[in-house]
């Protein structure tokens, strides 16, 4: 995906006299979000796209925010903008994200763009959700019919890919934290789409045989240290036909989604 991305934009230059510019906003040093932007800014070097990561001080105020968003809005040699969350408490978050251009929200994440999936009106979908749903037809899975768990109900990954398998005909249970005997409802799963944010909580146990499972979950493993999903892969991939692993399933293509809806924003207007 990445190479076929890397030849489009390759041809830019020629065509449209640059490549496109994505600007990623990272307010403190939180590890993780540092990790995030340091591979959206490798993901688009090979890509061939132009990023620049702007950094500020978790002191930043939320004023000093937004006035950097408006800038980024009026420049017109700036093509997507990312804000990374999360950003610290005394910062709204509704209010930055809305502050975005929606015609530069690479995100999917503004309001506009929220309210455009949920009518199926044409929008910039949400890497993440975008991610899964690209590796399941990838996988050559039919979503058409099937009975679809999802566990977890957040505005960026649980609620949207939910909509994006509705729209694709599955039948689509949304399992949450007040979910009752969740194990059962996690068997009927065809396709089972963990974002929970718990090392290994969905055990062998949950899992039906030949089960779909995409796990969205990053987390550190409390023995080992090391990153690990919500899923246990070692005990459900003998038995899951098709299963994606952590580190290297859903994040390295959410980043390739990131980077095609950049493109996907330069070419708005311009074809
Ligand atoms: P979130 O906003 O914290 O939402 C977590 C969801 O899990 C909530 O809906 C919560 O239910 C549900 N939940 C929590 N405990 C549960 C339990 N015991 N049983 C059933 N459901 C439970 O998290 P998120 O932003 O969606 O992220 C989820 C995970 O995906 C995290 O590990 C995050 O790091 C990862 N992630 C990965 C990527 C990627 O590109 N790979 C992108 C985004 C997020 P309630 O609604 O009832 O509280």
């Amino acid at each position: 995906m990445k190479a076929a991305m890397a030849a489009e934009v390759a041809e830019f230059p020629a065509k449209y006299g640059r490549v496109p510019h994505l600007a990623v906003i990272l307010v403190g040093d939180n590890p993780a979000s540092v990790s995030y932007v340091t591979g959206k800014a490798k993901a688009s070097a090979e890509v061939g796209i132009r990023n620049t990561t702007i950094r500020r001080e978790a002191s930043i105020t939320e004023e000093e925010l937004l006035a950097l968003i408006a800038e980024l809005n009026a420049d017109d040699e700036v093509d997507g903008i990312l804000v990374q969350l999360p950003l610290p408490a005394h910062i709204r978050e509704e209010r930055v994200i809305a502050a975005i251009d929606v015609r530069k929200d690479v995100d999917g994440f503004h309001p506009a763009n929220v309210a455009a999936l949920w009518q199926k009106q044409p929008c910039t979908l949400p890497c993440t959700p975008k991610g899964i749903i690209r590796m399941l037809e990838r996988a050559g899975v039919d979503i058409a019919g099937r009975e679809a768990v999802v566990i977890g109900r957040s505005n960026i990954v649980g609620l949207p890919v939910s909509k994006l398998l509705l729209d694709r005909n599955a039948t689509v249970t949304v399992a949450h934290s007040r979910t009752k005997n969740l194990a059962e409802v996690t068997r009927r799963a065809e396709i089972l789409v963990v974002a929970i944010g718990r090392p290994k909580f969905v055990t062998a146990d949950m899992v039906s045989d030949g089960a779909v499972v995409i796990d969205v979950g990053v987390n550190r493993d409390p023995e080992t240290g090391k990153l690990c999903g919500d899923v246990d892969y070692a005990a459900i991939e003998p038995k899951a036909s098709v299963i994606t692993p952590v580190p290297g399933g859903v994040g390295p293509m959410t980043i390739a989604c990131l980077m095609e809806n950049t493109i996907e924003c330069f070419l708005r207007g311009r074809e």
